[in-house]
């Protein structure tokens, strides 16, 4: 769209049978600075918007005496994704039902004053240029989200295969020269053993990560209560740490690995950061109207508020990987599912007290980009 541009007039299509009041609200337009396009048919409206890409269209509801201005917003927006407002007569229910389905940037009544139009066109441009931005934004995303699964994916077949020669060939010093190895040489021999099993679990994150995509995957109803004690069970804590669910948890259609990847990575991270000793971390879960808010809460060593937003970021630990960090992708990837199903995830900590990790999901799965951040907004206040 390049209306923004400076110097460059929004291009207008004012599509309406009635032959005058096109004339008339054609020219009054064109003083306020708009490039305007008229349609008098249905049929040449769609013609106008395939050739000529208007960056919105006012359309009449009533064209040539039947209601099909509706029909033509309709297609308009789905073949060319251009913004539409009713410009029309009827204020009747039904036709106003109908017309809210098409999703128009605005439905006006005539009469109209040119103020109030003006002022409907701009906000309802500034929308589409908007809600552009966010699908080019989200296309680079999704692409740039495939070209990592493929690269994680080449990348992890090269890599897994020299790493595997490392390791058995460091298995092989280990046990061959564990005579004549001295205390520091079989120091030495287990560090790259080590390392070793950290690169590999390195390109299992990334690919791990990498395979979250926003689209529809394999869902079931599941019961999360079972597979939060499923997650339980594979974490295997140590003694000294406590894992309790506090409120049933509900049952939920989703893709339960996924879901199981989220309690996954934060029950392990509340486990794997414990620095107490006596270990409680706790799984709750709170109704909301129109999301379920979950948490998991530690008494382990917190975090710092100006490390709550970096923690989710991809690559980002706090600890080292020698000082028993990890990779830093397991919270960028319960981020990334999350958002997939259109909830959020945040964080309340007191560094030496312990931290909570929010989540919410969506009771209905959010279908478009405006709900999933008002689900967003609403989660977190
Ligand atoms: P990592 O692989 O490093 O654990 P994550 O993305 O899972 O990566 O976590 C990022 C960082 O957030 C960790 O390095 C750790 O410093 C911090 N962190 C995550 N969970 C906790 C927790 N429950 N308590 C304290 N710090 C945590």
């Amino acid at each position: 769209m390049n209306y923004s541009q400076e110097n460059v007039r929004p291009k207008i299509l004012l599509v309406d049978d009635d032959t005058d009041f096109c004339a008339i609200t054609a020219f009054r337009l064109k003083t306020l600075g708009y490039d305007v396009v008229t349609a008098l048919s249905a049929c040449d409206a769609l013609d106008i918007v395939r050739t000529n890409r208007p960056d919105l269209v006012l359309m009449d509801i009533a064209l040539e005496e039947q209601f099909d201005g509706i029909q033509v917003a309709e297609q308009i927006h789905s073949d060319f994704g251009t913004a539409v407002i009713y410009l029309t007569g009827h204020t009747d229910n039904f036709i106003v039902r109908h017309a809210k389905i098409t999703e128009p940037f605005g439905y006006i009544v005539k009469p109209v004053e040119l103020g109030e139009l003006k002022a409907a066109i701009e906000v309802a441009l500034y929308k589409a240029k908007t809600e552009g931005e966010l699908k080019n934004l989200n296309r680079r995303l999704e692409e740039a989200n495939r070209k990592l699964h493929e690269f994680a994916h080449v990348v992890s077949h090269d890599l897994k295969t020299p790493l595997r020669g490392i390791r058995r060939l460091t298995e092989w010093i280990a046990a061959d020269f564990a005579n004549i190895l001295t205390p520091d040489g079989r120091k030495h021999v287990q560090q790259i053993t080590e390392r070793v099993d950290r690169m590999y679990s390195f390109i299992d994150r990334i690919l791990e990560y990498s395979s979250v995509e926003d689209k529809d995957e394999d869902k079931s109803v599941v019961d999360l209560g079972e597979l939060v004690n499923s997650v339980i069970e594979t974490i295997d804590a140590p003694e000294k740490v406590t894992i309790n669910i506090e409120n049933q948890l509900p049952v939920y259609e989703c893709n339960e690995t996924r879901i199981a990847q989220v309690f996954q990575n934060l029950l392990g991270n509340a486990v794997k950061y414990m620095d107490k000793p006596r270990g409680q971390i706790k799984v709750g879960c709170v109704e909301e109207e129109s999301f379920w808010k979950f948490s998991v809460k530690d008494n382990g060593p917190g975090i710092e508020k100006k490390h709550f937003d970096k923690v989710f970021e991809l690559f980002k630990t706090l600890v080292p990987p020698d000082k028993g960090g990890g990779t830093g992708i397991g919270l960028a990837t319960v981020k990334k599912i999350v958002e997939m199903y259109g909830g959020s995830v945040w964080l309340e900590s007191e560094p030496g007290k312990g931290s909570t990790f929010f989540f919410s999901l969506p009771k209905r799965e959010a279908t478009s980009e405006n709900e999933k951040s008002t689900a967003t907004a609403t989660a977190r206040k």
